[in-house]
């Protein structure tokens, strides 16, 4: 769902840069054989990741949700050259598509992939992070935020996807919605957190992008 009208949507994303070549593979690949592809980033939601990433250049990146991996080979693009992007997924049937398409990408040897429940993975990490992108299943995102803060560098990034989630969350909720229940908490949470600086862009499903401060 876009919150932008249709005409003015397709002129910034004529007026945004080109999708690689391999990313428009992917997602070839991704719409012919799995499932719900239209959990993948895509073009334009892709290229703003890429530029996220590259203005904050981070050494270690965290991703929660890697789907088929379109926006780990996104994220990756900003990477130190000593970096690395650790991504989970919790359902195995993706992790060869997710294999295949970083394997092809100059970023094979940085990527690391965890299959698994990102609750029990993400305490295990023995890295700090400065930019995570939290994309996985909705009711965890407040349990999510708890367990990345412990392991922000100051001035890193969380990116948030979703986070308007069709616009549910300014709509009469549903008692059983878990999903927009946690993320009017989670939305809640990170724009009163004192230790972030948070904006939320109404862009396609709606990202926000908060900053842990440094001081
Ligand atoms: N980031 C991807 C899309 C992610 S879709 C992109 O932009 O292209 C959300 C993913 O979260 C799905 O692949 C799903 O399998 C995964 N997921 C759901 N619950 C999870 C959990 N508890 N731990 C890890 N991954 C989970
Ligand atoms: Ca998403």
């Amino acid at each position: 769902m876009h919150f932008i009208p249709t005409n003015i949507d397709d002129y910034a994303v004529k007026h945004t840069q080109k999708e690689p070549e391999l990313l428009a593979k992917l997602t070839r690949e991704t719409f012919q054989k799995i499932l719900q592809p239209r959990m993948l980033s895509g073009h334009y939601q892709g290229r703003l990741l890429s530029m996220i990433s590259k203005l904050v250049n981070p050494k270690n990146i965290l991703e929660i949700g890697t789907y088929t991996g379109y926006s780990a080979l996104c994220l990756s693009e900003g990477l130190q050259k000593e970096g690395s992007l650790q991504t989970i997924d919790i359902n195995e049937e993706l992790a060869e598509i997710q294999k295949k398409y970083f394997d092809l990408s100059e970023y094979k040897e940085q990527i690391r992939q965890y299959l698994g429940n990102a609750l029990e993975i993400i305490p295990r990490l023995e890295l700090k992070f400065d930019l995570v992108f939290i994309d996985a299943d909705k009711p965890n995102y407040p349990a999510y935020f708890e367990l990345i803060i412990e392991k922000m560098n100051p001035g890193g990034i969380i990116i948030t996807d979703n986070v308007l989630w069709s616009g549910k969350v300014v709509e009469k909720v549903k008692e059983d919605d878990a999903s927009t229940i946690a993320l009017l908490r989670y939305n809640k949470m990170v724009v009163e957190d004192k230790r972030l600086e948070t904006v939320m862009l109404p862009i396609r499903d709606g990202l926000s992008i908060s900053r842990v401060k440094d001081n």
